[in-house]
């Protein structure tokens, strides 16, 4: 719309007329004249109406979409400071009727509905500010990314989201009917990452995920993102984690620089980074967690939601000021087929979990690069290297030592902004019982 001006950029324009469009948040109307606030992108603004202008506005309801001209003028406030401003109208024109009435109110300060109901009526949901301040850091951390994988010369990649039946084996994924043939939605673009840093030999990408998860938890979705990346000719997983680490900060410090006003609008402080996250084995992290509650969980080849809990959110920030630790080493039965072993201890993987503010955000670790330990570690996994063909194509003509990370948006975003349901934190949300909006 030429010459619109943002409701952010009003307070410059004061003394000025100027055409703001948006739509109709809320209406006051004290009989001799009213109030409409008007909401954009960027925030809210008071316009007042003469009589005539709210007649015009009768009969129609919240969400209609108006474009107003007026003056921009200091607001009336008992507050000396405040330099609020508000635009005395001129003109108001409908640039899109609203006659029924919202099914969820979305101009108060909160949306005060159960999260099925905020999400069966996400069309409308989405538009209260807090709800959409949630998606605008989401869109920050992928910038941040983004720029920092570019940065170091590393090129995106779009991987497939179809596939044939044979895939990671083990957890459970979606049946597809392709054409009479039986093809499956992708668990992970690991396969596909790894082929394109053979080439390239620093990828990275926003991936799709689907999981036929069996039940719905606050931390799964059926259908989620993954920040991947994946790096060839590193010297050790040190590599790969530092990698990481410093992809971590960079998304973190987009949010701090470019969304100042969501973290103030969801009263969100990010959590401390440190200088730098502890990574401790994983068999290290049981006993500091015993250590430190007296859960004894140490006999155990994973860290339990408790465990993950406790070390990033009491451990790693009291002492290494720091809402994320590196856990490493996890056994070789707990990780998929193309990780590399640990050769100082086969039962043992060169792995590693981020865990970030609550849960665990990232796997990633060490590949294995040489064809035939790929083929025996196929093998000792129960799968046929025959249904890995493709893959093993790599190994076969050559690839280098490398590792990579994949990284969970949605559930990145829960734990930075401090969400209880990772369906929060995604903005057309996949779950067992989920399919719409
Ligand atoms: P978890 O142990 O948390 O169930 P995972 O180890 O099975 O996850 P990975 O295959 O390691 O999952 O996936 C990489 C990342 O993707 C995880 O660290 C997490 O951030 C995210 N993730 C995994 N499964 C889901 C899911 N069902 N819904 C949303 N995000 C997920
Ligand atoms: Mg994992």
């Amino acid at each position: 719309m030429q010459h619109r001006i943002l409701i952010r950029d009003l307070p410059a324009k004061l003394g000025e007329t100027v055409i703001v469009a948006g739509w109709l948040h809320r209406l006051r109307d004290l009989s001799k004249f009213g109030f409409a606030i008007l909401r954009d992108r960027t925030g809210l603004v008071q316009v007042v109406l003469s009589t005539e202008q709210l007649e015009s506005l009768k009969g129609f309801q919240v969400e209609t979409v108006l474009k107003v001209t007026g003056e921009v003028v200091k607001k009336q406030s008992k507050d000396p400071n405040a330099n609020e401003v508000e635009i005395q109208a001129m003109s108001v024109e409908i640039l899109s009727p609203v006659k029924d009435v919202v099914p969820v109110e979305i101009n108060k300060e909160e949306v005060d509905v159960q999260l099925d109901t905020l999400l069966d009526n996400r069309v409308v949901t989405l538009r209260h500010p807090k709800q959409r301040a949630i998606f605008r850091v989401q869109a920050a951390l992928v910038h941040g990314f983004r720029s920092f994988m570019e940065s170091q010369g590393f090129t995106e990649i779009f991987f497939p989201v179809l596939a044939g039946a044979a895939s990671e084996g083990g957890a459970e994924f979606f049946r597809v009917d392709y054409y009479g043939r039986e093809a499956t939605l992708t668990q992970s673009a690991q396969l596909y990452k790894q082929i394109t840093m053979g080439v390239y030999e620093g990828v990275y990408g926003v991936s799709y995920s689907f999981r036929a998860e069996k039940f719905a938890t606050s931390r799964h979705l059926t259908e989620f993102n993954q920040l991947e990346f994946e790096v060839g000719f590193v010297d050790d997983m040190e590599d790969v984690m530092a990698y990481g680490e410093s992809a971590t900060r960079a998304m973190l410090a987009e949010v701090a620089m470019s969304c100042v006003p969501e973290l103030e609008l969801l009263g969100v402080t990010l959590p401390p980074l440190g200088d730098r996250f502890p990574r401790v084995k994983l068999k290290e992290a049981l006993e500091i967690y015993k250590a430190g509650t007296g859960i004894d969980e140490t006999q155990e080849p994973d860290l339990s939601p408790a465990a993950e809990k406790w070390l990033s959110t009491q451990w790693a920030p009291k002492e290494h000021g720091t809402g994320f630790v590196f856990v490493t080493h996890y056994p070789e039965s707990k990780r998929p087929f193309y990780v590399a072993l640990d050769p100082e201890d086969p039962t043992s993987t060169l792995s590693f979990d981020l865990i970030g503010f609550g849960s665990e955000i990232v796997s990633g670790g060490m590949r294995i690069n040489r064809y035939d330990e790929q083929i025996a570690r196929i093998k000792a996994k129960g799968l046929k290297p025959e249904e890995f063909e493709d893959y093993l194509m790599m190994h076969k003509y050559g690839i280098p030592p490398e590792g990579g990370w994949g990284m969970g948006l949605q559930r990145l975003t829960q734990n930075v902004l401090g969400l209880a349901n990772i369906k929060e934190a995604t903005i057309f949300p996949r779950d067992v019982q989920r399919l719409r909006p």
